[in-house]
C-alpha cells in the first residue's frame, strides 16, 4: 500500500513539477489581469522567469511553471495592470519636492501657513524654509498668499514657496530683506516683483524670473542633496505603480547621478530621459549618440526637449489671438528658429527624437510647421531612424484645423489629463469658450489616429496614476465637478486610458516591442491595484491603492 501510495505520488510530482529549465521565478495567480492587448485581453496568472513574462493565462495553466524554487504569489483578486508609465514627469523635481515643504493638496491658506509653522519651528534660526505644492485656486478666497501671511507663521526664519506650477513664488520678509528687495527693486527680464497698490511695498509673490533674486540666497544644493531627490522621487513613483518615467528635459549631469545609482542598485525605476535643446546638452547628445537600454533595459537616453512656450496660468503660453481676459497680449515663444533649426535637421540625421513643450495654440501650429519643415528637409532614406517619433509635450490648445496635422505628420501629442481638471477652472476666462474646443482635446486626437501617451507633469502636478487615470475617463475635478467648456466628449474611455499609461507611453519610447502590454517574451513590468479601475464607478478610482510594483520580473514595491 505503502508503495503504491508513494509510485502514485512520485508519478503526480512528475507530472506537475516542470522540468527546472522552464519553472518559472516567480507565478502571480488568481489576477484579475488586464494585458493591453488585443488578442487575449483578459488573464488569471502570469509566470515570470528573470526580467521577461514567459506565460499568461488560466491558474491552471501556469501550475506547469510552478517548480521547487518558484515563488507562487497569490493575487486574492487584485487588479494587474501592464506596468504603468507616467509619460511626462521631472524626477528630481518630485524627490526635491519631499526633501523639502511639501505643499501639494494644500487646501487653504491657514493650512499652508499650519504647515510652514510646524517645519519653522523644527528649524535652526535662520535656516531657510523652502517648499513647493500650493495652488490658490481652490482656495477662499482664491488669492495669492502674502509675505504678511507668512510673517505671521515666520517672523525671523527666510521663507520661500514655490506655487505647483513654478511660475511663481511667495516669500516672507525676512526673505525679501536678505535679496535687498524692496519698494525700489526694477522687475528683472521676464519676472515681475508684485507691488501693494497703494504702499508700492512688495507683497511677496515674485513671478517667474523674479523668484531667482531670493533663490540666489537659498543654500545651493549639494551633489548628495541631488542624489537624494532622485532617491526619493524613486521611491515615491515605485510605491504609487509607476514603472518607468519619462523625464522630460535636463542635463547630464542628471544622467551621471542616474547611472551611479543604477550600478549601486539602489534605484529600480526605468527612465526615459531627454536633455533640454538647443544648447550644449542637446549637442553632446547628437555628438556622442544615445544610450538605449542600459542597466536592464532601465536607462535610455535619446531624446531632445525644446521648451517652445509658457503656461497659461501665468498667460505666458503663445496664442494665435489674444487673450481673452487680458487683450493686450498673447503670450510669447520661447525658442529662437535659428537655433532651433538646425538642431532638428541634425537630430533627424542622427537618430534623436525630439519632443517639445507647447501649450498655446501658436505654439503647437509653429512646432508642427517647424519638425514639418524639418521632415521635409531630411527624408526618410536620409535619417538614421526612419519614423523619428517626434513628440509634441502637452499638445493643450490646439487649433482644431491643426489637429490632423499630427497623424499626418507621425508627431505624438504627450498629455496630462490632470492639467485639464486643474486649468479648466481658469481656461475659459483665458481663453473663452470657443477656442476650448481644441483644448485638451485627448479623444479627438486618438479618433484622428495618434497614440497619446498620457503623464503628470510632476512636480507641476501630485504625479500619482489614479489621479490622472480618474481625470482621463471623468474629466472631472476631484469632487466630481465639471462646467461649462469642459468638454465631457473629450474624454476617454477605460481602455483607451489603459493605453495612456501602458502601450502608448512604449511606442512614444521606441519600447512597444518590448513593454507595455502583458504578453509572452516582454518585460515583466506590473502594476498591481486594489480595486478593478477598468469597472468601478470613476469616484472610487480615486480611493484606489497601489499594492505591488514589479520592475523587470522583481517585486520592488510591496503594500502593507
Ligand atoms: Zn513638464
Amino acid at each position: 500500500m505503502k508503495v503504491i501510495l508513494l509510485v502514485a505520488s512520485l508519478l503526480l510530482l512528475t507530472l506537475v513539477v516542470p522540468a527546472p529549465q522552464s519553472a518559472a521565478d516567480i507565478v502571480f495567480k488568481n489576477g484579475n489581469i488586464y494585458t493591453a492587448n488585443e488578442q487575449s485581453p483578459k488573464a488569471q496568472a502570469i509566470a515570470v522567469k528573470g526580467d521577461k513574462i514567459v506565460f499568461v493565462g488560466t491558474n491552471e495553466a501556469a501550475q506547469k511553471f510552478v517548480g521547487t524554487n518558484t515563488r507562487v504569489v497569490d493575487l486574492k483578486g487584485n487588479t494587474v495592470l501592464p506596468g504603468f508609465t507616467d509619460s511626462h514627469q521631472h524626477l528630481s523635481g518630485v524627490g526635491q519636492r519631499e526633501m523639502t515643504l511639501n505643499l501639494e493638496g494644500t487646501t487653504s491658506l491657514e493650512d499652508l501657513l499650519a504647515k510652514v509653522k510646524a517645519r519653522v519651528d523644527q528649524a535652526q534660526p535662520g535656516q531657510w524654509v523652502t517648499g513647493r505644492g500650493w495652488i490658490e485656486t481652490h482656495w477662499k478666497p482664491a488669492v495669492f498668499p502674502t509675505r504678511s501671511d507668512l510673517d505671521t507663521v515666520s517672523p525671523n526664519n527666510p521663507v520661500i514657496l514655490g506655487r505647483a506650477d513654478g511660475h511663481g513664488a511667495v516669500a516672507n520678509s525676512a526673505a525679501l530683506k536678505l535679496a535687498g528687495v524692496d519698494k525700489t527693486t526694477p522687475n528683472p527680464f521676464g519676472g515681475e516683483i508684485s507691488k501693494d497698490k497703494e504702499s508700492g511695498e512688495p507683497n511677496g509673490m515674485l513671478l517667474d524670473s523674479a523668484q531667482g533674486i531670493v533663490r540666489r540666497h537659498v543654500p545651493p544644493t549639494t551633489r548628495a542633496d541631488e542624489e537624494r531627490a532622485v532617491e526619493l522621487g524613486v521611491k515615491r513613483d515605485i510605491e504609487l505603480g509607476w514603472t518607468q518615467i519619462q523625464d522630460a528635459g535636463g542635463s547630464f549631469a542628471d544622467v551621471d547621478i542616474f547611472k551611479k545609482l543604477y550600478a549601486a542598485g539602489t534605484i529600480k525605476l526605468r527612465i526615459y530621459k531627454a536633455v533640454y535643446g538647443p544648447g550644449p546638452n542637446a549637442t553632446r547628445l547628437m555628438n556622442e549618440g544615445p544610450t538605449i537600454g542600459a542597466f536592464g533595459n532601465r536607462l535610455t537616453v535619446r531624446s531632445i526637449k525644446v521648451v517652445s512656450d509658457g503656461a497659461l496660468g501665468s498667460r505666458g503660453a503663445a496664442l494665435l489671438g489674444p487673450y481673452s481676459d487680458s487683450p493686450d497680449t498673447s503670450g510669447f515663444l520661447t525658442v529662437k528658429v535659428e537655433d532651433l533649426r538646425p538642431m532638428l535637421v541634425e537630430a533627424l540625421r542622427k537618430g534623436i527624437q525630439v519632443e517639445t513643450h507647447a501649450i498655446g495654440d501658436k505654439a503647437n501650429r509653429f512646432i508642427l510647421d517647424e519638425y514639418e519643415t524639418a521632415l521635409k528637409a531630411v527624408p526618410p532614406a536620409e535619417r538614421k531612424v526612419t519614423d523619428p517619433r517626434w513628440r509634441v509635450e502637452h499638445a493643450q490648445i490646439v487649433n482644431p484645423a491643426d489637429i490632423p496635422r499630427f497623424a499626418k505628420l507621425g508627431i505624438i501629442p504627450s498629455m496630462q489629463p490632470s492639467h485639464a481638471i486643474g486649468d479648466l477652472f481658469f481656461a475659459p476666462k483665458r481663453l473663452g469658450i470657443e477656442r476650448l474646443a481644441g483644448a485638451y482635446a485627448w479623444e479627438s486626437f486618438i479618433k484622428s489616429g495618434v497614440v497619446v501617451p498620457g503623464g503628470s507633469d510632476a512636480p507641476v502636478e501630485r504625479g500619482e496614476p489614479m489621479i490622472e487615470f480618474y481625470a482621463a475617463v471623468a474629466r472631472k475635478d476631484q469632487t466630481g465637478f465639471s462646467g461649462e467648456g469642459w468638454h465631457p466628449e473629450e474624454a476617454v474611455t477605460r481602455n483607451q486610458a489603459l493605453k495612456m499609461f501602458t502601450i502608448w507611453p512604449a511606442y512614444a519610447a521606441f519600447e512597444e516591442k518590448l513593454r507595455g502590454t502583458i504578453e509572452v517574451g516582454k518585460l515583466a513590468d506590473l502594476t498591481i491595484l486594489s480595486a478593478d479601475i477598468m469597472t468601478i464607478p470613476a469616484p472610487e478610482i480615486l480611493k484606489t491603492r497601489n499594492v505591488m510594483t514589479v520592475i523587470n520580473g522583481e517585486i520592488v514595491y510591496e503594500g502593507s
